[in-house]
C-alpha cells in the first residue's frame, strides 16, 4: 500500500483530550479517579440558552444556514466585541465555525503556505503546534520562562522573525499558564508585528475569566494597523459553559473572512443551526451568569494556589485568568513517587494517575518540561480531594 499523507501521519493526538479520555475510561471502570485534565467549565449551560435551542427545534429551524454563520449570530458577535473589547467590526468580517478550535484550523489553512514560519510562545496550548504543522507551517517556538510569568518580550519576538515568518500566534489570557499580557506589553509586541509585516492570531477565548480586577485588552483594539493584520479568535465554550455546542468565531479583515468562508463552504458548511441560535442567546441575553462563574473560578484559583505552594517540593505562580495553573515540579526530579523514578513531567503525570488516582496534564506537549497543568474548572470538593491526594503523593 502507498503511504498516507506525511503531514497527517505526523499529527499527534491532543494530549489534553487524551488525558480526558483516559480519565473518563478509568471512571467508567469504577476507579475513584479525580480529574484536573481537560479544561472545560463544570457548570451547566444556562437555562435561557438551552430554552433558545429547544425553541429553535420546535420552530423548525433545522435547515442549513449560510456557511459563514447566521446573520443574527454574526451581528451578536459584532455587538459583543464592541461592548466588551471596544473594537468595531461589521458582520462580513465575522466567521462562525464549529468551535474556536475549528476557527483556528481554518485560519491557519488560509494563512499558511508550506514552509511558512509561525512564531509560537511556549508554554502553548497543544493544538497550536499541531494545527500549524497540519497547514504545512513550521512552528518557531520561543520559550517564556516562569521567571517572566510565562510571557515573552518584544525583543524575543523580534529576534525570532526571519524572512519566512508569516504569523505570530498567542493566547491571552493563556492556556496553560493563566497569565495575562497587559496593554503596554501588547503594544510592544504589536510594534514588532507591524515592523515585520506579520499577521497575528490572537486567541482571546478566556477574555471574560480574569481575577484581581485585571483588565483585558483585545489585541485588535490597539490600532487600526494592528486590527487589519489580526485575527481574533473567540467562542462561547468557556464564557457560557457551552463546550459541547461547538460554536467559535473569528473577527478579521473582510478579505480574510471571505477566504475563510469560502474554505468552510467546502470543508464543513456552517455549524449546527440549533447551536448557532443558542449562541445568539448566549451573546445577546443576560450576562450575569458569566460574572457568577468568574467569581467561583476566582475562589477556586485562590484555594489551589495556596494548597500547591504549601506542599514542599512543588510551587506555582498565581494565574491572572482562565482556569489553569502551572505546577513546577523541578525539585521532584530524581525522586521516586508511587514507585516510579520521576525524570520528567510525563513520568509524574503517569505515576500520579496510576498510583495517586489524579489526572492532570504534563506540559511536555505544551513545549516545556518539569511543569504540570491543572485545571480548576472542577468543583471545590474535587479540588480539595485532588489537593489532599497531591499532598500525600508528593509526601511519599
Ligand atoms: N483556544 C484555547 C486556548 C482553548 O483552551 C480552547 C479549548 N479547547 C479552544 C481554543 C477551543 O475551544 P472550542 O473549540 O471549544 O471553542
Ligand atoms: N481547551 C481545553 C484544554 O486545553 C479542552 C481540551 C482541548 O480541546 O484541548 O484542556
Amino acid at each position: 500500500m502507498k503511504e498516507i499523507s506525511r503531514i497527517a501521519a505526523g499529527v499527534q493526538a491532543s494530549t489534553t483530550l487524551k488525558v480526558d479520555a483516559l480519565f473518563k475510561q478509568m471512571k467508567a471502570d469504577g476507579k475513584d479517579v479525580v480529574g484536573f485534565g481537560a479544561g472545560e467549565p463544570d457548570f451547566d449551560t444556562p437555562d435561557n440558552i438551552k430554552e433558545a435551542a429547544y425553541k429553535a427545534i420546535r420552530d423548525g429551524q433545522t435547515k442549513y444556514t449560510p456557511f459563514n454563520g447566521i446573520p443574527a449570530l454574526r451581528q451578536a458577535v459584532v455587538d459583543r466585541l464592541q461592548a466588551d473589547c471596544g473594537v468595531s467590526y461589521t458582520p462580513n468580517q465575522i466567521i462562525v465555525a464549529s468551535g474556536a478550535k475549528h476557527n483556528i484550523y481554518v485560519a491557519l489553512q488560509v494563512l499558511l503556505d508550506p514552509g511558512d514560519e509561525v512564531i509560537l510562545p511556549a508554554p502553548y496550548w497543544v493544538t497550536y503546534a499541531e494545527a500549524i504543522r497540519m497547514a504545512g507551517g513550521v512552528p518557531i517556538v520561543i520559550v517564556a520562562p516562569e521567571s517572566a510569568d510565562f510571557k515573552i518580550t518584544a525583543s524575543q519576538l523580534d529576534a525570532a522573525v526571519t524572512a519566512k515568518t508569516k504569523l505570530f500566534i498567542f493566547n491571552n489570557p493563556s492556556n496553560p499558564t493563566g497569565m495575562l499580557y497587559n496593554e503596554d506589553e501588547l503594544r510592544a509586541l504589536a510594534d514588532v508585528c507591524i515592523k515585520h509585516d506579520l499577521y497575528v492570531l490572537s486567541d482571546e477565548i478566556y477574555y471574560k475569566l480574569l481575577y484581581d480586577d485585571k483588565k483585558f485588552t483585545s489585541f485588535a483594539s490597539l490600532s487600526d494597523d494592528i486590527k487589519e493584520r489580526t485575527i481574533i479568535v473567540n467562542g462561547v465554550s468557556k464564557t457560557y459553559a457551552m463546550t459541547g455546542w461547538r460554536i467559535g468565531y473569528t473577527a478579521s479583515s473582510a478579505k480574510l473572512a471571505e477566504v475563510m468562508g469560502n474554505y468552510l463552504s467546502h470543508a464543513t458548511s456552517a455549524p449546527s443551526t440549533i447551536s448557532q441560535i443558542a449562541a445568539v442567546e448566549a451573546l445577546n441575553g443576560p450576562q450575569d451568569g458569566v460574572e457568577e462563574m468568574r467569581k467561583v473560578f476566582e475562589a477556586r484559583r485562590d484555594y489551589i494556589y495556596e494548597r500547591i505552594n504549601a506542599i514542599p517540593g512543588i510551587s506555582c505562580r498565581k494565574p491572572d485568568g482562565a482556569f489553569y495553573v502551572m505546577m513546577n515540579i523541578e525539585k521532584l526530579i530524581g525522586k521516586t513517587l508511587g514507585g516510579v523514578e520521576i525524570k520528567n513531567s510525563d513520568d509524574f503525570s503517569l505515576s500520579f494517575l496510576e498510583n495517586g488516582l489524579v489526572a492532570l496534564v504534563s506540559c511536555a506537549g505544551f513545549g516545556i518540561d518539569n511543569f504540570l497543568r491543572l485545571t480548576y474548572a472542577a468543583s471545590m470538593e474535587t479540588i480539595k480531594e485532588g489537593m489532599d491526594r497531591l499532598e500525600r503523593f508528593v509526601g511519599r
